[in-house]
């Protein structure tokens, strides 16, 4: 009974050696350029008996298929995933088959420029949060249904860039770089050789030991690879989620500013909302009046804001001592000059309703009143 057993086992070791030697001698040949002993190959390859080595043998294998453009190649990727494993074909997965997409540094996709909107603005309200229509004192106004007061375009949410899908991977993250099948096809027969002799335990033949370390490695680190491949969508949607707080931050700030010295401060008209409607048009006015501060070589210009007086747009205007101390010719001449202009730059820039008129000094005095087309600065 015992001499039975050694004898099987004895009979087994040498059937799995004998393998081994098959499997090293016809990669030897197919390595010198023999198709001969791909089939032999190919059979072992399906062969139970030869799991340790199973890795090996299907890699080389269908790397040539793949990079010959053999037609048998996906039934013999589905036999053997089905009968084994599909990590078999894990290597597919992995560099330097695959390569990082620069185009979108992997994640799949990248951040382009909204086109469905101007300046992150709903398009319906132009950003206002609201539609104007009507005339002087019956100058009404609704909310904007399309953005629903918030005045952001509803693409972008407001942030004027929108992720987009990576044209170059097709969100994959990555690229196959075809130009090198043929390379680890190579390598890979390369690595079967030695890795026969190492589990046939064969004798005659010197292990690069060397080789077989290094191809485990690169195996090691292409998963590595993989992983953070996949884990760069999720990171993707939390730089997303970051990019949005971070522009709500910033619209938060962009609000009531304080009045800084010759600053275009645009105030809030809804609450939590901006009025980025009135932002242009004192844009406009605070050049001009820069413009004449060179021209009449005087400086007044404190600041220029937008503010919405009981639901008038109205153009504030502080001025400073250089205006105040001014005579009473020059002021009202520079007032009124200041006023005509607004009226002009209001009118072509939509506000045909007509807008709010205020003069300041910089306690915030009214230094003048509006009236009809004139503005008047008592003396
Ligand atoms: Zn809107
Ligand atoms: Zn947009
Ligand atoms: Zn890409």
């Amino acid at each position: 009974m015992k001499k039975i057993l050694v004898l099987l086992i004895l009979c087994q070791f040498s059937l799995w050696s004998q393998d081994y030697t098959l499997i090293h001698e016809s990669t030897a040949k197919i390595i010198a350029g023999e198709k001969a002993p791909l089939k032999e190959i190919l059979m072992e390859s399906y062969k139970k008996e030869n799991e340790s080595i199973r890795p090996y043998l299907v890699k080389a294998i269908s790397l040539t298929m793949m990079s010959s453009g053999s037609k048998a190649t996906s039934s013999y990727v589905s036999k053997i995933s089905k009968t084994y494993s599909q990590d078999l074909f894990k290597f597919l997965s992995l560099p330097p088959l695959r390569d990082n997409c620069e185009t979108c540094d992997s994640f799949g996709k990248t951040l382009a420029s909204c086109n469905k909107c101007q300046k992150g603005q709903c398009r319906n309200c132009k950003g206002a949060g609201f539609i104007s229509y009507g005339k002087g004192k019956s100058l009404t106004k609704r909310d904007c249904n399309t953005c629903k007061k918030s005045g952001f375009c509803g693409v972008c949410k407001g942030t004027e860039k929108l992720a987009t899908d990576c044209r170059k991977c097709k969100t994959h993250g990555y690229v196959y770089d075809k130009t090198a099948f043929k390379d680890e096809a190579t390598k890979a027969w390369q690595v079967l050789l030695h890795k026969s002799a190492e589990l046939g335990l064969l004798n005659e033949f010197t292990v690069d030991q060397e080789l077989l370390k290094q191809d485990e490695e690169a195996n090691k680190k292409g998963l590595e690879w993989l992983n953070e491949i996949t884990a760069k969508k999720e990171q993707w949607e939390t730089q997303e989620e970051e990019r949005f707080a971070a522009f709500l931050e910033s619209q938060k700030k962009a609000q009531p500013k304080e009045e800084g010295m010759g600053e275009v401060v645009v105030e809030s008209y809804i609450e939590g909302g901006s009025t980025p409607s009135l932002d242009h048009l004192c844009k406009e006015v605070r050049e001009y009046l820069k413009a004449q501060e060179k021209k009449s070589k005087q400086s007044f210009l404190g600041s220029v804001y937008g503010k919405f007086l009981s639901d008038i747009p109205t153009v504030h205007i502080v001025v400073t001592e250089g205006f105040t101390n001014a005579s009473h010719d020059y002021r009202q001449r520079a007032a009124d000059g200041f006023f005509k202009f607004a009226l002009m730059r209001a009118d072509r820039n939509g506000y045909a309703g007509g807008i709010g008129f205020k003069l300041l000094d910089e306690a915030g005095n009214e230094l003048g009143t509006a009236q009809n087309d004139t503005f008047t600065v008592p003396k």
